[in-house]
């Protein structure tokens, strides 16, 4: 009897396509992404995600063509890292799979991952005069049937490419389908953009992976200075780019953007009719920024009325949010403006009188069934993709 295996199993698809079978005692998947340029379809794309879900499941990863042997041994070492981090989750395996002799290295560009958020447009910036190609990937914070915001989010990003002289790649991926949602899409969404960078690899040279985390927050994730780098190949290396700055200075830099003030797209919702609803935590959180770099005015891409009563309205109960609301005290008191009602808004907001906190739940309440309402009135365009993040639902 043969032992179960992690199979993967690269399939021919034509120059913009790329496709593979993962499977697994009696699973099969198959995995399917796509662009608007050539796709190098080798096994090495696989590689990293593939070497996720076998230590996962605790099974040999079999591989049934050659790989590039730097992506190779980086599989190997990132399985120790893995492993090192979530010993009862992560299990190393075993890695069957023949190295192939490289490809001779030629001149190509420097992509940067782009969602249109943040950490995107500060390492787009902080970068700019290096980056050729920004990539877009429809699949990974849009789900495949929001085809009416992703198309909202595609123009948006289209024309931020056209404004910032860049080139976009624009990306469609089911792999979240194989991978998983919720924690399962945490532990994998690293090598997730290692599989679309390592796709890239005749159009670029490297990808920039923008840091969601900054240096004095490091915490074990599944995209990680010290882990992303291990999944590069002999010809596309990847870079974690942007530790160096936490949320408050990046979105200091984005503020002398006049394209990061109109495009920027940080909201939870997913709603189709806009690309930021304006009261959610993040949306207030980002619009907190802006106010604090001086660039409310010229800040279009977040509709927010009344900054100091959308700030009541927010809970902050979880530790990243916050986190975040701490910070954004730190940078007001630090920065040279005098904006006393929105501190005192923060501070307030930081440590509330339980009659506030009760506030703040009815309004928190409130506001979480308007965007369902919203969300739901728009299903039959298939829009449904806010609300199942939101409630952290599988699709
Ligand atoms: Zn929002």
């Amino acid at each position: 009897m043969t032992a179960e295996t992690f199979t993967v199993n690269v399939l021919d698809r034509p120059d913009h396509e790329a496709a593979a079978e993962f499977s697994w005692g009696d699973k099969i998947y198959t995995i399917e992404t796509s662009a608007n340029v050539t796709l190098r379809n080798t096994a090495t794309a696989w590689l990293p995600p593939a070497t996720i879900m076998a230590m996962k499941k605790d099974l040999p990863l079999h591989i049934d063509s050659t790989v590039d042997p730097k992506t190779l041994k980086g599989a190997n070492e990132a399985q120790q890292l893995l492993h090192s981090w979530w010993p009862e989750e992560l299990h190393e395996i075993n890695i069957d799979a023949t190295a192939n002799t490289p490809s001779p290295k030629s001149s190509r560009g420097i992509g940067c991952f782009f969602s249109g958020g943040l950490d995107s447009f500060y390492s787009a910036i902080t970068n700019a005069p290096k980056i050729t190609h920004l990539i877009f990937v429809h699949g990974f914070d849009i789900f495949l049937n929001s085809t009416e915001h992703y198309n909202s989010a595609l123009d948006a990003m289209r024309a931020t490419a056209e404004e910032m002289g860049k080139t976009l790649i624009e990306v469609r991926t089911n792999i979240v389908h194989t991978v998983g949602h919720g924690r399962d899409w945490m532990l994998a969404h690293g090598a997730a953009m290692a599989h679309v960078a390592l796709l890239l690899s005749d159009h670029l040279n490297s990808a920039i992976i923008p840091a969601s985390h900054y240096v004095d927050n490091i915490v074990p994730h599944g995209s990680h200075p010290d882990l992303d780098p291990l999944w590069s190949s002999t010809s596309l290396s990847f870079v974690y780019d942007g530790i160096e700055a936490n949320r408050a200075e990046k979105a200091l830099r984005a503020s002398t953007s006049r394209t990061a003030l109109k495009h920027l797209r940080v909201c939870f919702w997913n709603r189709s009719d806009i690309q930021n609803c304006g009261e959610c935590e993040k949306c207030v959180r980002t619009a907190v920024n802006m106010r604090i770099a001086g660039a409310s005015d010229k800040f279009t891409a977040i509709p927010t009325t009344d900054l100091i009563k959308s700030i009541s309205r927010v809970e902050f109960k979880r530790d990243n949010e916050k986190y975040f609301l701490a910070e954004n005290i730190r940078a007001l008191e630090q920065s040279d403006r005098a904006d006393p009602d929105l501190l005192n808004a923060l501070v307030t907001a930081s440590s509330r009188s339980t009659s506030q906190k009760a506030r703040a739940l009815l309004w928190s309440n409130y506001i979480y069934a308007k965007m369902t309402c919203i969300l739901i009135g728009q299903k039959s365009r298939g829009s449904l993709s806010g609300l199942h993040q939101r409630l952290g639902k599988v699709q």
